[in-house]
């Protein structure tokens, strides 16, 4: 059977997608056809304009849907105001850097609630849908830090650790249906969250911010390179595509070679 990567007439869900890497993977599926459903905690003109930009650019069907990933009614609303969702991405995320012994609890809390509590809401609201429509992509976004840690960023690295467990089971419960679910694992890659990290990490370490993205965000990426949020969302299209139907349970790293130091 000839592979196809076509993406027409599926929904994709992509939460935390009004900046970065789920921008980058909500334009990436358009492209392939999808159509798509925007989110964030914010409801901004600017926000509803992406959506716009997007249908335009694609000839698809994009959305807005407002709704914050700490609160677990809000996640599960996402997918049921979305009424269908072929393709859930699980992408909100945040960070915060700080020794364990000051680590703010409430830092704590939302990292783990965004980062990982969210995707147990989404994934259970969006698996009766993908059961009935017969097909399925669940792909968290997880990071080389769910593989690997790094100090000061504790709730972060227990969070991505967590997706890639709940990403595993969630292959389990499903490989019997045409649904597979995989965790792609980025290295650094330049958005704001990543721009926000700098100061702290100028400070952590008393080093300026050439010094901060060469010697402590690169220097575990051996390419030297950040990975690009185009690159993110051509792994996502990837794993939505006939080629990748076997493919579930995993982790993909798109890391310039991190994980394999
Ligand atoms: P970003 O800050 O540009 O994007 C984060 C997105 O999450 C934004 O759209 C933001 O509005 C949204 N968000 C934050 N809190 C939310 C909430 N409560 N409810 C709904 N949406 C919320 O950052 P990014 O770099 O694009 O990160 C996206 C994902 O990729 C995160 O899960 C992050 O951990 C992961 N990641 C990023 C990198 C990197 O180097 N940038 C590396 C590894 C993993």
């Amino acid at each position: 059977m000839a592979i196809t990567t076509s993406l027409d007439g599926k929904t994709a869900v992509i939460t935390g997608s009004n900046s970065g890497i789920g921008l980058g993977i909500a334009r990436e599926l358009a492209r392939a056809g999808a159509d798509v459903v925007l989110n964030s905690f914010t409801d901004s003109d600017d926000d509803h304009a992406l959506a716009a930009q997007i249908a335009q650019e694609h000839g698809v069907t994009a959305r807005y849907i407002q709704a914050d990933m700490s609160k677990g009614d809000h996640c599960r609303a996402l997918i049921e105001k979305a009424g269908q969702c072929d393709i859930l991405i699980n992408n909100a995320g945040i960070q915060h850097v700080a020794p364990i012994e000051d680590f703010p609890t409430d830092k704590w809390d939302a990292i783990i609630a965004i980062n990982l509590t969210s995707a147990f809401h989404t994934v259970a609201a969006a698996l009766p849908m993908m059961r009935k429509a017969g097909w399925g992509r669940v792909i968290n976004i997880a990071s080389a830090h769910g593989l690997t840690a790094s100090p000061y960023k504790s709730a972060y690295i227990a969070a991505k650790h967590g997706i890639v467990g709940l990403t595993k089971t969630v292959a389990l419960e499903t490989a019997r249906d045409p649904i597979t679910a995989n965790a792609i694992c980025p290295g650094y890659v330049l958005t704001p969250i990543v721009e926000k990290q700098i100061p702290d990490q100028m400070k952590t370490h008393g080093m300026s911010r050439e010094e901060v993205i060469e010697n402590v965000m690169l220097s575990r990426q051996p390419s030297k390179e950040f990975t690009t949020v185009e690159q993110m969302g051509g792994t996502a299209a990837f794993l939505c595509s006939d080629a990748a139907a076997q493919i579930t349970g995993t982790t993909i790293s798109v890391d310039g070679g991190w994980t394999a130091l």
